[in-house]
């Protein structure tokens, strides 16, 4: 039993996961399945899992056709994708394989449309090449100069997955667990609720998304970036016979963000959505939610402010379509025409945690990065959720070693 840093009741373990959402929970799901009897505790801060990105997003299962090849991004969401449809499978969760269309909607696009096929045919996704007539086979409302078909895109809610794989892991997850101290110790770390719960573990792993920059410093570790929190908000398609299945732009390639898209989820309806504007508080869902210490945070951060040089015009315009539903209108006909401000209502929004660094880059790929006794998630922004099976084993595998090296 634990003890030393404050006070209260401690566990003792092997493996000490914080957060649970789908990172930390697919890392205690392959923790138990390479190395069975390994101790493993999940802390999580709110009553349940996957409260914050993994019950927040679009529940697509990615295809991987925009990672640059060689990245972590495009080797985990190929082979994540094909896991998570088998998982599914296995448990018996509600997934679909769609497909979707990428559709360019200005002569400038094209040339990136067509490298996007390039790309897709260097990971090894099935793509195909359509006009304006094809595109109007798979979406007869969508409008577009040319598009690409990608075959093994797909839907799912991560919400459930989550579930399963917490309940699969056998770990003990511990939830109301906001985790304030963190103290290492000659053999392993300590770790303390605010609760006053104590557990000791001989290896940390920190997979607290939104807040993983806090509890590497917690830990003593500068990583050397900090989370600069995205809000993506999302309208539901009232009419949602306009479209099939799922309708993408074609991404500016300086963002790690998609653009605003259409997905039917696997309850039938369509989500239109998300921008991506600057959140006021880490887990700030709406305009009204500021955190003085989120702001002050990221104020403190010279990356944030270089990243805003850089990029002001872009968020310029996002910030117009998030506070304007008629501008937001505007860039959906661009691929929707019959769409109308009528047809949209506001649906919950999601916050993406976005590694910035000092210099003011926007981490694009996965970053994992460790210390003595401690595996870090420090990046794991879309496409995470898809490639979480992958990214499990990879911090998992690290872990162990940690464990191995005593
Ligand atoms: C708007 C949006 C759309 C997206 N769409 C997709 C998509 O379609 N497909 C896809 O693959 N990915 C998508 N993503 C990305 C995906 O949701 C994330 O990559 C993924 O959920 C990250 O999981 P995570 O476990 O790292 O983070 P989270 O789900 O945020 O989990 C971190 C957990 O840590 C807990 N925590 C934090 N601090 C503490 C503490 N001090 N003590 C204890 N616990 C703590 C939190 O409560 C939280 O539950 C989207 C994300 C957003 C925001």
């Amino acid at each position: 039993m634990g003890g030393g840093v404050g006070m209260g009741v401690g566990v003792d373990c092997d493996v000490l996961v914080i957060g649970g959402g789908i990172v930390g929970l697919s890392t205690a799901h392959a923790l138990s399945r390479l190395a069975p009897g390994t101790r493993v505790v999940v802390l999580e801060k709110e009553a349940g899992p996957a409260r914050h990105q993994t019950g927040r997003n679009s529940g697509v299962i990615h295809s991987g056709i925009y990672y640059r090849p060689g990245s972590l991004k495009a080797r985990f969401a190929v082979s994540g994708a094909a896991e998570m449809v088998k998982f599914c499978a296995e448990h018996d969760i509600a997934h679909e394989v769609t497909g979707k269309l990428i559709v360019a909607t200005e002569r400038d696009e094209l040339p990136r449309l067509h490298a996007l096929v390039q790309r897709g045919r260097e990971n090894g996704i099935p793509v195909r090449e359509l006009g304006p007539a094809q595109i109007a086979e798979y979406e007869p409302e969508v409008r577009g100069l040319a598009a690409i078909h990608v075959g093994t895109t797909g839907i799912v809610d991560y919400g459930r997955v989550a579930a399963q794989l917490a309940e699969s892991s056998g770990a003990e997850i511990v939830y109301g667990g906001t985790v304030d101290l963190i103290s290492r110790r000659p053999a392993g770390v300590a770790v303390r609720t605010t609760a006053g719960t104590v557990v000791r573990s001989r290896v940390l792993v920190n997979c607290a998304g939104l807040q993983c920059d806090r509890i590497a410093r917690l830990a003593g570790d500068e990583p050397g970036m900090r989370i600069v929190p995205f809000r993506g908000e999302y309208y539901d398609l009232v009419r949602p016979s306009l479209v099939r299945g799922l309708v993408y732009p074609v991404p500016d390639p300086a963002f790690p963000f998609l653009g605003v898209h259409l997905t039917r989820g696997i309850g039938g309806g369509v989500h239109v959505g998300p921008n991506a504007v600057p959140a006021l508080a880490r887990e700030g869902y709406g305009w009204g939610t500021i955190s003085p210490r989120d702001l002050g945070d990221e104020l403190a951060w010279p990356g944030s402010w270089r990243m805003a040089a850089r990029h002001w015009r872009y968020g310029t315009g996002e910030i117009r379509r998030s506070l304007s539903k008629r501008s937001f209108t505007e860039a959906v006909r661009r691929l929707l025409p019959a769409v109308t401000s009528a047809d949209l209502v506001p649906a919950a929004a999601g916050v993406r945690a976005q590694a910035v660094l000092r210099d003011g880059t926007l981490v694009d790929d996965f970053l994992i990065r460790e210390a003595p006794r401690t595996v870090h998630v420090l990046n794991a922004p879309s496409p995470a959720a898809t490639a979480s099976l992958p990214i499990g084993r990879e911090v998992a595998r690290r872990a162990l070693a940690a464990l191995a090296a005593g």
